[in-house]
C-alpha cells in the first residue's frame, strides 16, 4: 500500500510519537510525506520516506496528483484545527480527492489508529475500495 503522512508544524511532534508506536506497520509500506514531515520522519523514526515538497510549496497537491492517479491508498494527515494555513486551499483540494477517489483519510491520532489496525488486521475491504475507484 502507498500510504502518505502529513503534519502540520504543531502536530509533527504527535506524528513522531505516532510512526514510532505504528512503525512495525508502517515498515511494510511505501511511504510518502510532505516536505518537513518527511525530514521529521526520517529523523526521529528512522523509517524510509519519499518525501514531497513542503505542503506550503506543493506537496499536498503533489500526493493530491498520486490520489488522481490511483497511485495513493491511504492518507494520514494530522491537521491543526487551531492555526491558520497559508496553504489552506491546498488542504481542502486534498481532503476533497480523498472524498472523490474514496480515498481512507485520517486526520487525527485516534483515526489513523483504527486506520492502521484495520489495515493490519485485514478488517477493510480494500478491494472494495479500489473497484469503487474504477
Ligand atoms: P510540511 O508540509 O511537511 O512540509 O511541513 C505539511 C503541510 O503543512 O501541509
Amino acid at each position: 500500500m502507498n500510504i502518505a503522512l502529513v503534519a502540520h508544524d504543531r502536530k509533527k511532534d504527535d506524528l513522531i510519537q505516532f510512526a514510532l508506536a505504528y512503525k512495525p506497520i508502517l515498515a511494510k509500506h511505501q511511504l510518502y510525506a510532505t516536505g518537513t514531515t518527511g525530514s521529521r520522519l526520517v529523523e526521529g523514526t528512522g523509517l524510509s520516506v519519499h518525501r514531497f515538497q513542503s505542503g506550503p510549496l506543493g506537496g499536498d497537491q503533489q500526493i493530491g496528483a498520486m490520489i488522481a492517479q490511483n497511485e495513493m491508498d491511504m492518507i494520514i494527515f494530522f491537521r491543526d484545527p487551531l492555526t491558520a494555513q497559508p496553504h489552506e486551499p491546498d488542504v481542502t483540494a486534498l481532503i476533497r480527492l480523498c472524498d472523490v477517489y474514496q480515498i481512507p483519510l485520517a486526520t487525527n491520532m485516534g483515526t489513523a489508529e483504527v486506520l492502521l489496525k484495520g489495515l493490519e488486521n485485514g478488517l477493510v475491504d480494500w478491494r472494495l475500495l479500489s473497484d469503487r475507484r474504477k
